[in-house]
Protein backbone atom coordinates (compact mmCIF):
# COMPACT_ATOMS: atom_id res chain seq x y z
CA UNK A 1 0.00 0.00 0.00
CA UNK A 2 0.87 3.57 -1.35
CA UNK A 3 2.73 4.95 1.95
CA UNK A 4 2.06 9.01 2.56
CA UNK A 5 4.95 10.98 3.88
CA UNK A 6 4.94 14.52 5.64
CA UNK A 7 7.40 17.85 5.08
CA UNK A 8 8.91 18.84 7.91
CA UNK A 9 11.98 20.95 8.20
CA UNK A 10 12.88 20.70 4.40
CA UNK A 11 13.08 17.25 3.98
CA UNK A 12 9.77 14.14 3.88
CA UNK A 13 9.25 11.61 6.62
CA UNK A 14 7.11 8.74 7.41
CA UNK A 15 5.35 8.56 10.57
CA UNK A 16 6.16 5.81 12.78
CA UNK A 17 3.75 3.32 14.94
CA UNK A 18 0.28 2.73 13.38
CA UNK A 19 -0.93 4.20 10.32
CA UNK A 20 -4.36 5.57 9.33
CA UNK A 21 -5.64 4.22 6.38
CA UNK A 22 -7.06 6.10 3.30
CA UNK A 23 -9.79 4.53 1.39
CA UNK A 24 -11.06 4.31 -2.29
CA UNK A 25 -14.75 5.25 -1.65
CA UNK A 26 -16.32 3.07 -4.73
CA UNK A 27 -14.16 0.24 -3.85
CA UNK A 28 -13.77 0.51 -0.16
CA UNK A 29 -10.23 -0.88 -0.87
CA UNK A 30 -7.47 0.58 1.41
CA UNK A 31 -5.83 2.62 -1.17
CA UNK A 32 -3.30 4.50 1.22
CA UNK A 33 -2.10 5.39 4.69
CA UNK A 34 -0.49 7.82 6.86
CA UNK A 35 0.63 8.62 10.00
CA UNK A 36 3.20 11.84 11.99
CA UNK A 37 3.92 9.73 15.24
CA UNK A 38 7.08 10.35 15.83
CA UNK A 39 7.47 14.31 14.45
CA UNK A 40 8.44 16.59 16.14
CA UNK A 41 5.46 19.15 16.14
CA UNK A 42 7.72 21.87 17.32
CA UNK A 43 10.67 21.41 15.45
CA UNK A 44 8.61 21.73 12.85
CA UNK A 45 7.13 24.64 13.32
CA UNK A 46 10.93 25.99 14.11
CA UNK A 47 12.23 25.41 10.81
CA UNK A 48 9.67 26.89 9.26
CA UNK A 49 9.69 30.56 11.46
CA UNK A 50 13.78 30.21 11.16
CA UNK A 51 13.75 29.41 7.86
CA UNK A 52 10.62 29.89 5.80
CA UNK A 53 10.02 33.36 7.06
CA UNK A 54 12.71 35.38 6.71
CA UNK A 55 13.21 34.00 3.00
CA UNK A 56 9.74 34.99 1.79
CA UNK A 57 10.21 38.38 3.97
CA UNK A 58 13.39 39.49 1.81
CA UNK A 59 11.20 39.35 -1.04
CA UNK A 60 9.40 41.22 -2.62
CA UNK A 61 5.63 41.42 -3.17
CA UNK A 62 6.71 40.90 -7.24
CA UNK A 63 8.70 38.51 -6.39
CA UNK A 64 6.46 36.35 -4.45
CA UNK A 65 3.99 36.38 -7.03
CA UNK A 66 5.82 35.27 -9.14
CA UNK A 67 6.60 32.01 -6.43
CA UNK A 68 2.58 31.42 -6.49
CA UNK A 69 2.77 31.71 -10.95
CA UNK A 70 5.72 29.02 -10.84
CA UNK A 71 3.02 26.83 -7.87
CA UNK A 72 0.07 27.69 -10.43
CA UNK A 73 1.91 26.18 -13.33
CA UNK A 74 2.74 23.32 -10.84
CA UNK A 75 -0.34 22.88 -10.00
CA UNK A 76 -1.65 22.82 -13.48
CA UNK A 77 1.02 20.63 -15.17
CA UNK A 78 -0.06 17.50 -11.77
CA UNK A 79 -3.49 18.09 -13.41
CA UNK A 80 -4.15 14.63 -14.61
CA UNK A 81 -2.18 12.62 -11.80
CA UNK A 82 -4.19 14.69 -9.36
CA UNK A 83 -7.53 14.23 -11.20
CA UNK A 84 -7.03 10.60 -10.89
CA UNK A 85 -6.10 11.03 -7.30
CA UNK A 86 -9.88 12.69 -6.88
CA UNK A 87 -11.55 9.94 -8.29
CA UNK A 88 -9.20 6.66 -6.41
CA UNK A 89 -9.55 8.93 -2.90
CA UNK A 90 -12.29 10.94 -2.40
CA UNK A 91 -15.33 9.52 -5.15
CA UNK A 92 -14.82 12.09 -7.15
CA UNK A 93 -15.91 12.11 -10.82
CA UNK A 94 -13.61 14.02 -13.06
CA UNK A 95 -15.80 16.94 -13.28
CA UNK A 96 -15.61 17.06 -9.74
CA UNK A 97 -12.03 16.88 -9.49
CA UNK A 98 -11.58 19.67 -12.01
CA UNK A 99 -13.20 21.55 -10.17
CA UNK A 100 -10.83 21.40 -7.45
CA UNK A 101 -7.51 21.65 -9.19
CA UNK A 102 -8.65 23.95 -11.20
CA UNK A 103 -9.34 26.10 -8.61
CA UNK A 104 -6.81 25.85 -7.54
CA UNK A 105 -4.25 26.33 -9.76
CA UNK A 106 -6.88 29.58 -10.82
CA UNK A 107 -6.84 31.18 -7.31
CA UNK A 108 -2.75 31.16 -7.14
CA UNK A 109 -2.66 32.24 -10.40
CA UNK A 110 -5.17 35.13 -9.36
CA UNK A 111 -2.75 35.94 -6.48
CA UNK A 112 0.05 35.81 -8.91
CA UNK A 113 -0.89 38.55 -10.26
CA UNK A 114 -2.11 40.48 -7.73
CA UNK A 115 1.73 40.25 -5.99
CA UNK A 116 2.60 41.59 -9.72
CA UNK A 117 0.49 44.55 -9.27
CA UNK A 118 2.03 44.87 -5.33
CA UNK A 119 5.13 45.65 -7.25
CA UNK A 120 8.48 45.89 -5.61
CA UNK A 121 7.60 46.66 -1.98
CA UNK A 122 7.85 44.32 0.81
CA UNK A 123 4.96 45.58 3.78
CA UNK A 124 2.19 47.93 3.46
CA UNK A 125 1.39 51.96 4.26
CA UNK A 126 -2.14 51.91 4.95
CA UNK A 127 -3.77 55.16 4.04
CA UNK A 128 -2.07 58.47 4.36
CA UNK A 129 -0.04 59.78 7.26
CA UNK A 130 -1.81 61.51 9.88
CA UNK A 131 -0.62 64.90 11.62
CA UNK A 132 -1.03 65.73 14.81
CA UNK A 133 -0.90 69.31 16.30
CA UNK A 134 -0.90 72.35 13.83
CA UNK A 135 2.56 71.61 12.27
CA UNK A 136 4.27 68.31 10.54
CA UNK A 137 6.58 67.71 13.59
CA UNK A 138 4.26 64.94 14.94
CA UNK A 139 2.22 62.56 12.65
CA UNK A 140 1.10 59.11 12.91
CA UNK A 141 1.27 56.04 9.83
CA UNK A 142 -0.10 53.25 10.05
CA UNK A 143 1.45 50.17 8.51
CA UNK A 144 1.27 46.38 7.78
CA UNK A 145 4.13 43.99 8.46
CA UNK A 146 4.35 40.06 7.62
CA UNK A 147 4.03 38.63 11.28
CA UNK A 148 6.60 36.28 11.82
CA UNK A 149 5.19 32.88 12.54
CA UNK A 150 3.72 30.45 10.51
CA UNK A 151 0.53 30.01 9.31
CA UNK A 152 -0.88 26.81 10.33
CA UNK A 153 -3.47 25.58 8.06
CA UNK A 154 -5.81 22.68 8.93
CA UNK A 155 -8.44 21.93 6.21
CA UNK A 156 -11.80 19.60 5.42
CA UNK A 157 -11.76 16.62 3.17
CA UNK A 158 -13.65 17.74 0.31
CA UNK A 159 -11.56 19.98 -1.28
CA UNK A 160 -7.73 18.39 -1.25
CA UNK A 161 -6.90 20.51 -3.83
CA UNK A 162 -8.13 24.07 -3.98
CA UNK A 163 -8.29 23.89 -0.12
CA UNK A 164 -4.12 24.04 0.15
CA UNK A 165 -4.23 26.61 -2.14
CA UNK A 166 -6.32 28.93 -1.20
CA UNK A 167 -4.94 29.61 1.82
CA UNK A 168 -1.21 29.14 1.17
CA UNK A 169 -1.61 32.21 -2.10
CA UNK A 170 -2.57 35.02 0.54
CA UNK A 171 -0.11 33.89 3.35
CA UNK A 172 2.99 33.48 0.93
CA UNK A 173 2.13 36.84 -0.98
CA UNK A 174 1.96 38.32 2.46
CA UNK A 175 5.32 36.92 3.39
CA UNK A 176 4.22 33.94 6.12
CA UNK A 177 5.64 30.87 6.05
CA UNK A 178 2.94 28.23 5.50
CA UNK A 179 2.39 24.04 7.60
CA UNK A 180 -0.60 22.64 5.70
CA UNK A 181 -2.79 19.86 7.41
CA UNK A 182 -5.18 18.35 5.21
CA UNK A 183 -7.76 16.01 6.30
CA UNK A 184 -6.27 12.58 6.28
CA UNK A 185 -8.99 10.65 4.79
CA UNK A 186 -8.29 12.04 1.23
CA UNK A 187 -5.07 13.76 1.71
CA UNK A 188 -3.03 11.76 -1.10
CA UNK A 189 -4.33 14.08 -3.39
CA UNK A 190 -2.33 17.52 -1.09
CA UNK A 191 0.59 14.97 -0.47
CA UNK A 192 1.05 14.55 -4.46
CA UNK A 193 0.73 18.04 -5.16
CA UNK A 194 2.89 19.55 -2.43
CA UNK A 195 5.55 16.54 -3.84
CA UNK A 196 5.45 17.93 -7.13
CA UNK A 197 5.72 21.44 -6.19
CA UNK A 198 8.62 20.23 -4.04
CA UNK A 199 9.78 18.46 -6.95
CA UNK A 200 9.87 21.54 -9.26
CA UNK A 201 12.24 23.13 -6.16
CA UNK A 202 10.34 26.43 -6.69
CA UNK A 203 9.69 27.46 -3.23
CA UNK A 204 12.60 28.10 -0.45
CA UNK A 205 13.46 25.75 2.15
CA UNK A 206 10.69 26.08 5.44
CA UNK A 207 8.21 28.27 3.18
CA UNK A 208 5.66 25.34 2.67
CA UNK A 209 5.69 22.40 5.14
CA UNK A 210 3.09 19.46 5.01
CA UNK A 211 1.86 17.26 7.55
CA UNK A 212 -0.03 14.13 6.50
CA UNK A 213 -2.51 12.63 9.61
CA UNK A 214 -3.00 13.75 13.04
CA UNK A 215 -1.67 16.90 13.99
CA UNK A 216 -0.77 15.41 17.28
CA UNK A 217 0.43 18.29 19.87
CA UNK A 218 0.86 20.92 16.72
CA UNK A 219 -1.53 23.46 17.45
CA UNK A 220 -0.74 23.50 21.57
CA UNK A 221 2.81 24.38 20.03
CA UNK A 222 1.70 28.21 18.25
CA UNK A 223 2.93 31.37 19.43
CA UNK A 224 1.85 34.56 19.24
CA UNK A 225 3.02 35.11 15.82
CA UNK A 226 1.48 32.20 14.33
CA UNK A 227 -1.41 31.97 12.83
CA UNK A 228 -4.24 29.29 12.50
CA UNK A 229 -6.64 28.94 9.23
CA UNK A 230 -8.88 26.20 10.17
CA UNK A 231 -11.61 24.64 7.73
CA UNK A 232 -14.11 22.01 9.03
CA UNK A 233 -16.84 21.24 10.90
CA UNK A 234 -18.07 23.49 14.05
CA UNK A 235 -17.43 21.09 16.83
CA UNK A 236 -13.93 21.36 15.43
CA UNK A 237 -13.56 24.63 14.77
CA UNK A 238 -14.79 25.28 18.59
CA UNK A 239 -12.42 23.13 19.98
CA UNK A 240 -9.44 24.39 18.12
CA UNK A 241 -10.35 27.85 18.36
CA UNK A 242 -10.50 27.46 22.37
CA UNK A 243 -7.07 25.86 23.10
CA UNK A 244 -5.22 27.30 26.10
CA UNK A 245 -2.41 29.27 23.65
CA UNK A 246 -4.80 30.18 21.04
CA UNK A 247 -6.24 32.36 24.52
CA UNK A 248 -3.94 33.09 26.47
CA UNK A 249 -0.74 34.10 23.70
CA UNK A 250 -4.08 35.22 21.22
CA UNK A 251 -2.95 33.32 18.25
CA UNK A 252 -4.75 34.19 15.15
CA UNK A 253 -7.76 31.87 14.67
CA UNK A 254 -9.70 31.77 10.99
CA UNK A 255 -12.37 29.59 11.15
CA UNK A 256 -14.64 28.40 8.10
CA UNK A 257 -17.44 26.22 9.07
CA UNK A 258 -20.43 24.88 8.40
CA UNK A 259 -23.36 26.35 6.83
CA UNK A 260 -26.77 25.88 5.70
CA UNK A 261 -26.62 27.82 2.34
CA UNK A 262 -30.09 29.20 1.02
CA UNK A 263 -31.42 29.55 -2.85
CA UNK A 264 -34.20 32.00 -2.64
CA UNK A 265 -36.81 32.11 -5.59
CA UNK A 266 -38.62 35.71 -5.60
CA UNK A 267 -41.88 35.99 -6.79
CA UNK A 268 -41.24 37.31 -10.27
CA UNK A 269 -39.91 34.47 -11.78
CA UNK A 270 -42.20 32.58 -13.97
CA UNK A 271 -41.77 28.50 -14.38
CA UNK A 272 -39.86 28.03 -17.87
CA UNK A 273 -38.33 31.76 -17.88
CA UNK A 274 -34.19 31.86 -18.26
CA UNK A 275 -34.09 33.02 -14.66
CA UNK A 276 -35.90 29.81 -13.25
CA UNK A 277 -33.90 27.13 -15.24
CA UNK A 278 -30.84 29.14 -13.58
CA UNK A 279 -32.37 28.47 -10.72
CA UNK A 280 -33.28 25.12 -10.69
CA UNK A 281 -29.85 24.04 -12.69
CA UNK A 282 -27.93 25.86 -9.77
CA UNK A 283 -29.85 24.19 -7.14
CA UNK A 284 -28.89 20.92 -9.07
CA UNK A 285 -25.37 21.13 -9.72
CA UNK A 286 -24.94 22.01 -6.06
CA UNK A 287 -26.84 19.39 -4.04
CA UNK A 288 -24.84 16.54 -6.44
CA UNK A 289 -21.21 18.34 -7.56
CA UNK A 290 -18.62 15.99 -4.96
CA UNK A 291 -21.79 14.17 -3.97
CA UNK A 292 -23.16 17.24 -2.06
CA UNK A 293 -19.91 17.97 -0.03
CA UNK A 294 -19.30 21.71 -0.45
CA UNK A 295 -19.36 24.59 1.93
CA UNK A 296 -21.37 26.48 -0.43
CA UNK A 297 -24.03 23.83 -1.11
CA UNK A 298 -27.53 25.20 -1.19
CA UNK A 299 -29.19 23.28 1.73
CA UNK A 300 -32.39 24.98 1.77
CA UNK A 301 -34.54 26.23 -1.30
CA UNK A 302 -37.18 29.03 -0.74
CA UNK A 303 -39.91 29.46 -3.36
CA UNK A 304 -43.41 30.84 -3.18
CA UNK A 305 -45.73 28.99 -2.03
CA UNK A 306 -47.83 29.82 -5.34
CA UNK A 307 -44.81 28.09 -6.75
CA UNK A 308 -43.95 24.81 -4.56
CA UNK A 309 -45.42 22.37 -6.63
CA UNK A 310 -43.61 23.23 -9.95
CA UNK A 311 -40.38 23.61 -8.36
CA UNK A 312 -40.80 20.54 -6.59
CA UNK A 313 -41.79 18.43 -9.70
CA UNK A 314 -38.97 19.97 -11.40
CA UNK A 315 -36.02 19.96 -9.20
CA UNK A 316 -37.15 16.21 -8.31
CA UNK A 317 -36.96 15.26 -12.42
CA UNK A 318 -33.50 16.73 -12.12
CA UNK A 319 -32.24 14.93 -9.11
CA UNK A 320 -33.74 11.65 -10.17
CA UNK A 321 -32.20 11.53 -13.18
CA UNK A 322 -28.81 11.98 -12.17
CA UNK A 323 -26.57 8.84 -13.18
CA UNK A 324 -25.15 7.72 -9.58
CA UNK A 325 -22.05 5.36 -10.18
CA UNK A 326 -18.06 4.55 -10.09
CA UNK A 327 -17.06 7.90 -10.77
CA UNK A 328 -13.87 6.61 -12.90
CA UNK A 329 -16.92 6.32 -15.89
CA UNK A 330 -17.85 9.21 -17.84
CA UNK A 331 -21.33 8.34 -17.66
CA UNK A 332 -21.61 9.00 -14.04
CA UNK A 333 -22.50 11.98 -13.10
CA UNK A 334 -22.06 12.13 -8.86
CA UNK A 335 -19.76 9.86 -6.99
CA UNK A 336 -20.27 7.66 -3.95
CA UNK A 337 -19.21 10.35 -0.98
CA UNK A 338 -15.72 10.84 0.34
CA UNK A 339 -15.57 8.24 3.76
CA UNK A 340 -17.72 5.33 5.38
CA UNK A 341 -18.13 7.97 8.44
CA UNK A 342 -19.83 10.68 5.94
CA UNK A 343 -22.18 7.62 4.44
CA UNK A 344 -22.95 7.00 8.06
CA UNK A 345 -23.22 10.77 8.69
CA UNK A 346 -24.97 11.86 5.91
CA UNK A 347 -27.66 8.83 6.30
CA UNK A 348 -27.96 9.55 10.02
CA UNK A 349 -28.64 13.54 9.03
CA UNK A 350 -31.42 12.45 6.38
CA UNK A 351 -33.11 10.80 9.15
CA UNK A 352 -32.73 13.39 11.86
CA UNK A 353 -34.60 16.29 8.98
CA UNK A 354 -37.40 13.40 8.39
CA UNK A 355 -37.90 11.79 12.02
CA UNK A 356 -38.66 15.64 13.05
CA UNK A 357 -41.93 15.47 11.48
CA UNK A 358 -41.56 18.44 10.16
CA UNK A 359 -39.85 17.10 6.75
CA UNK A 360 -41.49 14.53 3.59
CA UNK A 361 -38.70 13.00 1.52
CA UNK A 362 -39.27 13.43 -2.09
CA UNK A 363 -37.02 11.80 -3.96
CA UNK A 364 -33.58 10.07 -2.52
CA UNK A 365 -33.35 9.38 0.88
CA UNK A 366 -31.02 7.32 3.17
CA UNK A 367 -31.46 4.09 1.66
CA UNK A 368 -28.92 3.05 -0.86
CA UNK A 369 -29.77 4.15 -4.48
CA UNK A 370 -30.03 1.28 -7.14
CA UNK A 371 -26.50 1.02 -9.23
CA UNK A 372 -24.92 -0.81 -11.38
CA UNK A 373 -24.56 -4.51 -10.60
CA UNK A 374 -20.72 -4.95 -11.22
CA UNK A 375 -20.27 -2.58 -7.89
CA UNK A 376 -21.94 -4.99 -5.69
CA UNK A 377 -22.80 -4.09 -2.24
CA UNK A 378 -19.32 -1.78 -2.05
CA UNK A 379 -19.09 2.01 -2.29
CA UNK A 380 -20.22 5.12 0.49
CA UNK A 381 -22.88 5.37 -2.38
CA UNK A 382 -26.41 7.75 -1.29
CA UNK A 383 -29.38 9.02 -4.19
CA UNK A 384 -29.85 12.86 -4.61
CA UNK A 385 -32.21 13.82 -2.42
CA UNK A 386 -34.48 16.06 -2.07
CA UNK A 387 -36.59 16.97 0.95
CA UNK A 388 -39.52 19.25 1.59
CA UNK A 389 -40.34 21.32 4.87
CA UNK A 390 -44.54 22.53 4.49
CA UNK A 391 -44.07 24.89 7.34
CA UNK A 392 -40.54 26.60 6.78
CA UNK A 393 -40.50 28.19 10.28
CA UNK A 394 -41.98 24.82 12.49
CA UNK A 395 -38.90 23.01 10.43
CA UNK A 396 -36.22 24.04 12.82
CA UNK A 397 -33.77 20.84 12.32
CA UNK A 398 -33.70 22.10 8.38
CA UNK A 399 -31.76 25.88 9.79
CA UNK A 400 -29.58 24.21 12.44
CA UNK A 401 -28.50 20.41 10.75
CA UNK A 402 -25.85 20.27 7.83
CA UNK A 403 -26.33 17.44 5.65
CA UNK A 404 -23.14 17.29 4.25
CA UNK A 405 -23.71 15.43 1.19
CA UNK A 406 -26.40 15.20 -1.92
CA UNK A 407 -29.28 16.82 0.03
CA UNK A 408 -31.73 19.51 -0.38
CA UNK A 409 -34.36 20.93 1.55
CA UNK A 410 -37.46 22.40 -0.64
CA UNK A 411 -39.71 25.23 1.70
CA UNK A 412 -42.33 28.05 0.74
CA UNK A 413 -41.79 31.54 1.60
CA UNK A 414 -45.36 34.04 1.86
CA UNK A 415 -43.18 35.83 -1.19
CA UNK A 416 -42.10 39.14 0.26
CA UNK A 417 -38.16 39.58 0.91
CA UNK A 418 -38.65 40.09 4.22
CA UNK A 419 -40.30 36.77 4.65
CA UNK A 420 -37.38 35.27 2.99
CA UNK A 421 -34.85 37.10 4.45
CA UNK A 422 -36.44 35.83 8.27
CA UNK A 423 -36.69 32.69 7.15
CA UNK A 424 -32.95 32.38 6.18
CA UNK A 425 -32.08 34.00 9.06
CA UNK A 426 -32.73 30.88 11.09
CA UNK A 427 -29.68 29.68 10.09
CA UNK A 428 -27.70 31.42 12.24
CA UNK A 429 -25.02 33.10 9.63
CA UNK A 430 -23.76 31.19 6.36
CA UNK A 431 -21.23 31.62 3.95
CA UNK A 432 -23.94 32.23 0.64
CA UNK A 433 -27.34 32.84 0.10
CA UNK A 434 -28.51 32.91 -3.84
CA UNK A 435 -31.49 35.35 -4.58
CA UNK A 436 -32.58 34.62 -8.37
CA UNK A 437 -35.01 37.66 -9.53
CA UNK A 438 -35.51 40.05 -12.49
CA UNK A 439 -37.13 42.82 -10.32
CA UNK A 440 -34.58 45.25 -8.72
CA UNK A 441 -36.54 46.54 -6.12
CA UNK A 442 -37.27 43.22 -4.82
CA UNK A 443 -33.56 42.29 -5.55
CA UNK A 444 -32.73 45.32 -3.23
CA UNK A 445 -34.66 44.03 -0.12
CA UNK A 446 -33.51 41.08 -0.26
CA UNK A 447 -29.88 41.69 -0.67
CA UNK A 448 -29.46 43.98 2.06
CA UNK A 449 -31.79 42.40 4.50
CA UNK A 450 -28.90 38.95 4.16
CA UNK A 451 -26.03 41.01 3.70
CA UNK A 452 -25.50 41.23 7.59
CA UNK A 453 -25.86 37.41 7.88
CA UNK A 454 -23.98 36.09 5.44
CA UNK A 455 -20.25 36.43 4.03
CA UNK A 456 -21.73 36.74 0.06
CA UNK A 457 -24.79 37.13 -1.67
CA UNK A 458 -25.21 36.24 -5.30
CA UNK A 459 -27.97 37.22 -7.57
CA UNK A 460 -29.18 35.40 -10.00
CA UNK A 461 -31.00 36.58 -12.93
CA UNK A 462 -31.77 36.48 -16.70
CA UNK A 463 -29.02 39.11 -17.81
CA UNK A 464 -26.52 37.49 -16.35
CA UNK A 465 -27.58 33.28 -15.99
CA UNK A 466 -25.32 32.85 -19.65
CA UNK A 467 -22.07 33.70 -17.66
CA UNK A 468 -23.23 32.57 -14.50
CA UNK A 469 -20.86 30.18 -12.68
CA UNK A 470 -23.45 29.33 -9.85
CA UNK A 471 -23.46 30.46 -5.79
CA UNK A 472 -21.12 27.76 -5.33
CA UNK A 473 -17.97 28.62 -7.14
CA UNK A 474 -15.90 30.64 -4.65
CA UNK A 475 -13.67 33.37 -6.76
CA UNK A 476 -10.24 34.52 -5.20
CA UNK A 477 -11.25 38.05 -5.88
CA UNK A 478 -14.29 38.20 -3.57
CA UNK A 479 -14.68 36.98 -0.05
CA UNK A 480 -15.33 33.93 1.37
CA UNK A 481 -16.54 33.17 5.01
CA UNK A 482 -19.70 33.63 6.85
CA UNK A 483 -20.89 35.15 10.21
CA UNK A 484 -22.09 32.65 13.07
CA UNK A 485 -22.57 28.87 12.16
CA UNK A 486 -20.22 29.27 9.28
CA UNK A 487 -17.49 30.14 11.79
CA UNK A 488 -16.96 34.09 11.40
CA UNK A 489 -13.72 33.86 9.42
CA UNK A 490 -13.03 35.60 6.04
CA UNK A 491 -10.56 34.56 3.42
CA UNK A 492 -9.65 35.08 -0.17
CA UNK A 493 -10.88 38.94 -1.26
CA UNK A 494 -7.97 39.73 -3.16
CA UNK A 495 -6.05 41.99 -0.73
CA UNK A 496 -8.03 40.89 2.67
CA UNK A 497 -6.66 37.40 1.90
CA UNK A 498 -3.34 38.39 3.50
CA UNK A 499 -4.64 40.24 6.44
CA UNK A 500 -4.68 37.06 9.02
CA UNK A 501 -0.81 37.25 8.25
CA UNK A 502 -0.25 40.60 8.67
CA UNK A 503 0.37 42.45 11.67
CA UNK A 504 -0.96 46.40 11.52
CA UNK A 505 1.57 48.92 13.53
CA UNK A 506 0.64 52.58 14.39
CA UNK A 507 4.26 54.57 13.53
CA UNK A 508 4.23 57.72 15.55
CA UNK A 509 7.18 60.23 15.74
CA UNK A 510 8.49 62.68 13.77
CA UNK A 511 6.85 63.41 10.75
CA UNK A 512 9.40 63.59 7.99
CA UNK A 513 11.08 60.12 9.91
CA UNK A 514 8.18 58.70 9.72
CA UNK A 515 7.43 59.58 5.92
CA UNK A 516 10.83 58.08 5.24
CA UNK A 517 10.19 55.11 6.87
CA UNK A 518 7.56 54.44 4.41
CA UNK A 519 8.69 55.79 1.45
CA UNK A 520 9.19 52.50 -0.28
CA UNK A 521 6.09 50.44 1.34
CA UNK A 522 2.89 50.01 -1.14
CA UNK A 523 0.10 52.34 0.18
CA UNK A 524 -2.93 50.92 0.59
P1 LIG B 1 -13.56 17.98 10.52
O1 LIG B 1 -13.81 16.60 10.96
O2 LIG B 1 -13.90 19.09 11.42
O3 LIG B 1 -12.01 18.01 10.14
C1 LIG B 1 -11.41 19.15 9.56
C2 LIG B 1 -9.92 19.13 9.80
O4 LIG B 1 -9.65 19.26 11.19
C3 LIG B 1 -9.22 17.85 9.36
O5 LIG B 1 -7.99 18.18 8.79
C4 LIG B 1 -9.02 17.10 10.67
O6 LIG B 1 -7.93 16.22 10.65
C5 LIG B 1 -8.73 18.27 11.59
N1 LIG B 1 -8.91 17.99 12.99
C6 LIG B 1 -9.93 17.33 13.58
N2 LIG B 1 -9.75 17.30 14.92
C7 LIG B 1 -8.59 17.97 15.16
C8 LIG B 1 -7.85 18.28 16.34
N3 LIG B 1 -8.28 17.92 17.54
N4 LIG B 1 -6.69 18.97 16.22
C9 LIG B 1 -6.26 19.36 15.01
N5 LIG B 1 -6.91 19.10 13.85
C10 LIG B 1 -8.06 18.42 13.94
O7 LIG B 1 -14.31 18.31 9.15
P2 LIG B 1 -14.38 17.46 7.79
O8 LIG B 1 -15.21 16.25 8.04
O9 LIG B 1 -13.03 17.28 7.19
O10 LIG B 1 -15.16 18.48 6.83
C11 LIG B 1 -16.56 18.58 6.80
C12 LIG B 1 -17.06 19.86 7.42
O11 LIG B 1 -16.29 20.95 6.97
C13 LIG B 1 -18.48 20.17 7.03
O12 LIG B 1 -19.20 20.47 8.19
C14 LIG B 1 -18.37 21.40 6.15
O13 LIG B 1 -19.46 22.28 6.23
C15 LIG B 1 -17.14 22.03 6.62
N6 LIG B 1 -16.51 22.80 5.54
C16 LIG B 1 -16.54 24.17 5.61
C17 LIG B 1 -15.94 24.93 4.61
C18 LIG B 1 -15.94 26.43 4.66
O14 LIG B 1 -15.19 27.03 3.89
N7 LIG B 1 -16.71 27.05 5.51
C19 LIG B 1 -15.30 24.29 3.55
C20 LIG B 1 -15.30 22.89 3.52
C21 LIG B 1 -15.91 22.17 4.53
P3 LIG B 1 -8.11 14.64 10.42
O15 LIG B 1 -8.71 14.46 9.10
O16 LIG B 1 -6.72 14.14 10.51
O17 LIG B 1 -9.00 14.18 11.53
Amino acid sequence: MHRLKSLVRGEWVEGQGAHATLFNPTTEAPVAEASTAGIDMGLALAFARDHGGPALRAMTFAQRGELLRALSKAVHGAREELIELGIVNAGNTRGDAKFDVDGASGTLMAYADLGRELGDATYFAEGEPIAFGRSSRLSGQHVLVPREGVAVHVNAFNFPAWGLAEKLAGALLAGVPVLAKPATATAWMTARLVERIDEAGILPPGALSLLVGSAGDLLSRLGPQDALAFTGGSATGTKLRGGHNMLSLAVRVNVEADSLNAAVLAPDVERGSETYALFVGDVARDATQKAGQKCTAIRRVLVPASMLDAVREDLADRLSSVVVGDPASDATQMGPVATKEQLHDVRAGLDKLVSSGKVELVTGGASRPRLDPALGERGYFVAPTLLLARDARAAAVVHEHEVFGPSTTLMPYDGTASDAVAIVRLGMGGLVTSVYTDDKAWAKAAVLGLAPHHGRVYIGSAKMAGASLGPGTVLPQMVHGGPGRAGGGEELGGLRGLSLYLQRTAIQGYGPLVDSLVAGAKRV
